[in-house]
C-alpha cells in the first residue's frame, strides 16, 4: 500500500491510502482545488481516486468534500450523523454517490478492507478508518478527546498510522483561547494532546516495534511541530529505550509517500 498525509492539522485534513485496486481520499478538509494541486506534486492523477470516506463534519475534514464528489462523480461514505452534519455545507451530493456507513463496521471494496471506529469528539456520529490489504494495515486517528481499547488494538496492528498531537498542555492553558473553547479541547470529547499521544505511543510500541507513527492534527496555535515530535519521542524513548520511527505531518504540505 501507498499512503500520504497529504494535509493535517486544524486548518484542513486529507489524507491519501492507495492499494493495488483502489485510491481513496479519507477527508476533504480544505478546498478541492487545494488537494488537488497537492496530489498533483505527488503525481498522484485526481481523477483516479476512488472513493472519500468521511470522519465527521468540522468544517477542517469537509471543505472540498461535494465539489469533489460532483467533479469527479465518486461516492462518499459517512455516518448517517455525518451527513446530517454536513449536508447543508458540502452542497448536493447525487444520491448514487451518498453512501451511508455504519461506525465501528467493515466494509470491503476490492482488495481493501476499510473498518470505522467511533471516535470521542463532539460531532454527531465521528469515526476514524483502517485499512487493510494484502496483509497490512494503515490507519488515520485523530479527533478524539480519548483513545479506546478498539483504536489502540488497530495502532497496535498498523504497519503506519496518523496519530493525533493536537496540543502541548501548557500552550493551550496559557494561550489565548477562552476558557470554553480550552475546556472544550481538553475534554473526553475533544482532541488528544501531545501528552495524550505519548502515552499512547508508549503502550503501543509495546507490541509495534517498527510501525510508523506520524504525528497529526496539530494545532497552529496551541503546539509547534518541534515540540509535539520531541515531546512524545523523549515519553517513548524513556520508557522503552527508543522511540521507534515517529514522523511529523503538516497542514502546509504532504508527507513523503511511504510504502507498506
Ligand atoms: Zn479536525
Ligand atoms: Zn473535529
Amino acid at each position: 500500500m501507498r499512503f500520504c498525509a497529504i494535509s493535517s492539522g486544524s486548518s484542513g485534513n486529507c489524507t491519501f491510502i492507495e492499494t493495488q485496486e483502489h485510491r481513496l481520499l479519507i477527508d476533504v478538509g480544505l478546498s478541492a482545488r487545494t488537494i488537488e494541486g497537492m496530489l498533483k506534486e505527488k503525481k498522484i492523477d485526481p481523477a483516479t481516486i476512488s472513493a472519500i470516506f468521511v470522519t465527521h463534519e468540522h468544517a477542517d475534514h469537509i471543505r472540498g468534500v461535494g465539489v469533489w464528489a460532483r467533479r469527479y462523480k465518486i461516492p462518499v461514505m459517512a455516518t448517517a450523523g455525518t451527513w446530517k452534519g454536513m449536508e447543508r455545507s458540502i452542497g448536493q451530493v447525487p444520491g448514487e454517490l451518498r453512501v451511508e456507513i455504519v461506525s465501528g463496521k467493515g466494509y470491503r471494496m476490492g482488495d481493501l478492507r476499510i473498518e470505522s471506529i467511533p471516535t470521542c469528539h463532539d460531532a454527531n456520529d465521528p469515526c476514524a478508518y483502517t485499512v487493510e490489504s494484502g496483509g497490512r494495515k494503515v490507519s488515520v486517528i485523530t479527533d478524539t478527546g480519548m483513545t479506546t481499547p478498539v483504536m489502540y488494538k488497530h495502532l497496535c496492528e498498523s504497519d503506519i498510522a496518523v496519530i493525533e498531537s493536537n496540543h502541548d498542555i501548557d500552550m493551550l492553558m496559557h494561550g489565548p483561547y477562552p476558557a470554553a473553547l480550552k475546556r472544550r479541547i481538553r475534554s473526553n470529547l475533544g482532541h488528544l494532546s501531545n501528552q495524550d499521544c505519548g502515552e499512547l505511543l508508549c503502550r503501543v510500541r509495546e507490541y509495534n516495534p517498527n510501525g510508523t507513527f506520524l504525528l497529526g492534527h496539530l494545532s497552529e496555535e496551541n503546539n509547534r511541530p518541534g515540540l509535539a515530535l520531541s515531546t512524545v519521542s523523549t515519553m517513548v524513548a524513556e520508557k522503552l529505550g527508543t522511540s521507534g520511527p515517529i514522523d511529523l505531518t503538516a497542514r502546509d504540505r504532504s508527507t513523503d509517500i511511504y510504502i507498506v
